[in-house]
């Protein structure tokens, strides 16, 4: 697990510039994801959608990798790369939609080195976290909420022992704020092997819940956490850019999910 590929990764994204939802940045990124997951020896589906938003209707892309294919995935792994819509601005989401993405891409490199744990993982890029205007039931979380439509439909979500949403983990004041109501097992399995690895100090309770993309999966009935830091004075400002990141802080985000999947979740 190395914290300079995943950050490599982030500065692929960021030099596509802004990734706002129908960009001409954003299929860049999809074309980047895919193209490296590919290369690591996953199979890249995309999930193409439209939805109406505050701006009208629009059209989203998920994309959804897995690997091998003999067993069915029964573990999620998500990160949303879409980044905010600015009126004013340059945003490229630094920290908001790219260290996640990053992330989620070197751990994607590792794991296939273990075909028989990575054809357990379902790999999930979300479009459209992003609210347009503010989160209601209508705007933002587009992705994982049409994700969590289909799988309800298909009965799937069932399939799924849990699932681990990653989203704002690069900064170099690393504080992993789990949102208060957590789900308990998942929380105390993040915190054991954070523990384990004496890294246990990066990983505290947010005073309170947060809405984000784990928030409809786990109405869907896959019991899913979120792992977010969300003490970061840069969130939703211009100033969330690459300077606010460290390698460091990928790793140890990137070593604990590895070290809870390992020894309990794909177990
Ligand atoms: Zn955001």
């Amino acid at each position: 697990m190395s914290g300079d590929r995943a950050l490599a990764h982030v500065q692929a994204l960021v030099d596509f510039g802004p990734r706002p939802p129908g960009s001409e940045a954003i299929e860049k990124s999809r074309n980047y994801i895919t193209q490296q997951l590919r290369q690591f020896g996953w199979r890249v589906e995309r999930q193409p959608f439209e939805e109406e938003t505050p701006r009208g209707r629009k059209r989203f892309v998920n994309l959804i990798a897995t690997f091998g294919g003999r067993t069915a995935p029964e573990f999620l792994l998500c990160s949303h790369y879409d980044t905010k819509t600015f009126d004013n601005g340059a945003f490229v989401g630094a920290n908001d939609g790219g260290s996640s993405t990053g992330l989620l891409l070197e751990l994607a490199r590792v794991f296939a080195k273990e075909p028989r744990l990575a054809a357990k993982l379902e790999l999930v890029f979300f479009d459209g976290e992003e609210a347009y205007e503010r989160f209601t039931d209508t705007d933002g979380l587009y992705g994982s909420r049409y994700f969590a439509r289909q799988l309800s439909g298909s009965g799937g979500a069932k399939r799924f022992r849990g699932g681990i949403v990653l989203d704002m983990i690069g900064d170099r004041s690393l504080d992993v704020t789990l949102p208060s109501d957590s789900p308990q097992e998942l929380a105390a399995g993040i915190f054991a092997s954070a523990d384990a690895l004496k890294l246990r100090s990066f990983f505290t309770y947010f005073d309170g819940a947060i809405t984000d993309d784990h928030t409809p999966l786990n109405a869907a009935g896959v019991t899913t956490i979120d792992l977010i830091d969300f003490h970061y004075d840069a969130w939703h400002t211009l100033d969330d850019t690459m300077d606010k990141l460290s390698p460091e802080s990928l790793r140890v985000v990137g070593a604990v999910v590895s070290h809870f999947l390992v020894t309990k979740a794909l177990k």
